[in-house]
């Protein structure tokens, strides 16, 4: 970081050495000046005596001997005593010294000199001074930190000229949307206002490394037309405790002044985690900033247009104070886009680039399950640099696919490509599932089928509730369980064979059943009673300790029930798929053909809806 203001420094510090030396230089050879003879004291002596000279004037050590006839001398007195005393020591008597023989004159010594003097005792301070301070800077990283640590290294954009506009992105069409009606608030917030809506204070965008939500935010920037603050949670993150709440107050400060403008925190979980997890006092610092964010989102009046937008990849390790109601409100997710998505984005990339007429995009957009945006750019990148090694004119589908190879095989993948055969198992996997919670009346609405992996998972079904429930009846559970079991038991009757990709589902089945008979007492034969005592271990975060309080006697008991909640649950789950073989088959299919099912996709290949009289009942004893 070599910014003006450092260079101007550094060579502040070059120009006061510069004219240090030259001070020092210019001070002993004005010591040592003299052209003309110079004679040993004695011989001054020897001449006072004979009363063969004017005048003396001394000046410090230095003697100027002048004669009647204006002609002069030079000489040198010994430092430690006085011109008179070490004439005496000659031999010089107080008579040859009367005025009327001799004049002797001392010169004061002059301000300038006395000047020089003074700075050739502070200078080396100053110097040494000057030397520390410079080093200090360059350790800290060489930023200009020194001087302003308080203040926020947010950096301002303004929307005039435009990099990059939401024609630049592609494939996370819903976060697009939300972020355009984020847009619209700012430029036309009484549109809003006069119909009482609230503008939204927070937008998180969430979602895995690569799926643009950095170049999103630069989006919005572009096209909102308002000021744009830009900082990175790391940057709120120093040295100094309480550097941090006094950035933050600094941002918004500014943000407010500019007001309506959009502040973007990217990377906000490197402040936001979760309070009080610390062991120690190493937290400390990010709390305090965390706090200070929270305060500054609460102090927003209502008509302060200031909207923030932060973006992360790991929501799950947020505070949640930072998700409730009237902070982040929004919550946007970015998904590993699918097949059309990646098209999408494969057009944005390869604009302006030379194709080849045998280019397909949509066979690269099939070929590349589990690329996100990120990856894509890097594929289209390293297509590029091959064709240009071959010294091609433009680039040929054989390069892209070979790029396709490179990006996989590369260190850093962290999506794998799918084999046609697992692709198919996945498929039939997920539509177990949807298929499953579809013929429940108790479960959930699907919201989306996709086989395309995310995290651990190497496909996902969105199952969300159409209301918020605070509570849930047995029914409801057994239903989740069935559906959630729904995948391992399409495995199981289409390819009469199991895979490890059911373990996630598993576990939660196994908790649920758990939950059911020892804390929700919904188990006949254990009776509404609590089994166990859980601990929350404050100092750990979030882990649970849990304590047995009950005899190894109800300790089997427990157990059988459990095992006898899910296998009931699998074999319910089988029966609903052998009676909806069709639709299942049909789910599978489309999903191998497009990746991803929306909500609506899936009533047209399955049209029953989630009404009472639809799907197997499922009865009140497990
Ligand atoms: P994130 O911040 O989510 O980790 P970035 O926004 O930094 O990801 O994305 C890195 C690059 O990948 C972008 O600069 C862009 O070139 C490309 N990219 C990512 N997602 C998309 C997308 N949806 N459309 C077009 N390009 C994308
Ligand atoms: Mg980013
Ligand atoms: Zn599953």
């Amino acid at each position: 970081m070599d910014s003006p203001a450092n260079n101007n420094r550094s060579s502040l510090i070059y120009l006061l050495l510069f004219i240090g030396i030259i001070i020092l230089v210019m001070y002993n050879f004005r010591q040592e000046t003299s052209e003309q003879e110079e004679l040993p004291i004695g011989v001054v002596a020897a001449q006072i005596q004979s009363g063969r000279i004017s005048r003396i004037v001394i000046d410090e050590n230095n003697l100027r001997v002048i004669y009647p006839d204006g002609s002069e001398a030079v000489s040198q007195k010994e430092g430690e005593t006085t011109f008179v005393e070490q004439l005496k020591e000659l031999g010089v008597t107080t008579a040859d010294l009367n005025p009327e023989n001799v004049t002797i004159e001392i010169k004061p010594p002059s301000a300038w000199f006395g000047a020089l003097n003074i700075l050739g005792y502070v200078l080396p301070f100053v110097m040494i001074a000057g030397l520390f301070w410079f080093v200090f800077r360059q350790a800290r990283g060489g930023g200009n930190a020194a001087m302003s640590f308080g203040q926020s290294k947010a950096r301002k954009v303004t929307g005039d000229n435009p990099t990059v506009t939401f024609e630049d992105v592609a494939g996370i069409e819903e976060a697009k949307e939300e972020l355009y009606e984020v847009v619209e608030f700012l430029k036309e917030p009484e549109k809003f206002i006069s119909l009482g809506a609230r503008i939204p204070k927070g937008v998180l965008l969430m979602g895995v490394p690569g799926t643009g939500k950095t170049l999103l935010a630069k989006a919005v920037s572009g096209e909102a037309g308002v000021p744009f603050y830009s900082i990175s949670g790391s940057e709120f993150v120093e040295m100094f405790v309480g550097v941090g709440a006094s950035r933050v107050r600094d941002l918004f400060n500014r943000a407010k002044k500019d007001s309506p403008c959009i502040v973007f925190v990217d990377e906000i979980d490197a402040v936001g985690r979760h309070r009080g997890a610390g062991l120690g006092g190493s937290h400390d610092e990010r709390e305090q900033t965390l706090n200070q964010i929270l305060v500054e989102m609460d102090g927003f009046d209502t008509d302060t247009n200031v909207i923030i937008v932060a973006a992360t990849n790991r929501p799950d390790v947020l505070d949640p104070a930072l998700l409730r109601p009237g902070r982040f409100d929004r919550r946007v997710i970015l998904d590993r886009p699918d097949i059309r998505g990646r098209e999408g984005i494969l057009e944005i990339h390869v604009r302006g680039k030379p194709l080849a007429p045998d280019v397909d995009l949509q066979k690269l957009a099939q070929a590349t399950p589990g690329f996100v945006g990120a990856d894509i750019e890097n594929m289209v990148n390293e297509a590029a640099i091959l064709a240009a090694r071959r010294e091609k004119e433009s680039i040929e589908q054989k390069d892209f696919v070979e790029s396709i190879e490179r990006v996989i095989a590369g260190p850093e993948r962290k999506s794998r490509l799918i084999s046609e055969g697992e692709k198919q198992i996945i498929a039939y996997h997920e539509a177990g599932h949807a298929v499953t919670a579809r013929a429940l009346p108790e479960a959930d609405r699907v919201h989306k089928i996709s086989i395309i992996s995310r995290g651990q998972a190497s496909g996902y079904t969105i199952i969300l509730p159409e209301e918020d429930r605070t509570l849930v009846s047995r029914n409801k559970i057994l239903a989740d369980m069935v559906s959630l079991l729904g995948g391992r038991a399409a495995e199981e009757i289409v390819f009469s064979d199991i895979t490890s990709g059911a373990s996630n589902d598993l576990e939660r089945v196994t908790n649920l059943a758990r939950e059911m008979v020892t804390r929700l007492g919904m188990s006949d034969e254990l009776g509404p009673m609590v089994y166990g005592k859980k601990d929350e271990l404050v100092f750990l975060g979030r882990e649970i300790s849990e304590q047995r309080d009950y005899s190894d006697a109800v300790a089997e008991k427990i157990d059988a029930e459990v095992k006898q909640l899910v296998s009931t649950s699998y074999q319910k789950a089988k029966d609903i798929l052998l009676k909806y073989r069709a639709e299942l088959d049909a789910v599978a299919e489309k999903l191998l053909e497009q990746e991803t099912i929306t909500q609506e996709e899936l009533d047209e290949i399955f049209p029953t809806p989630n009404s009472k009289n639809a799907g197997l009942p499922v009865k009140n004893k497990a």
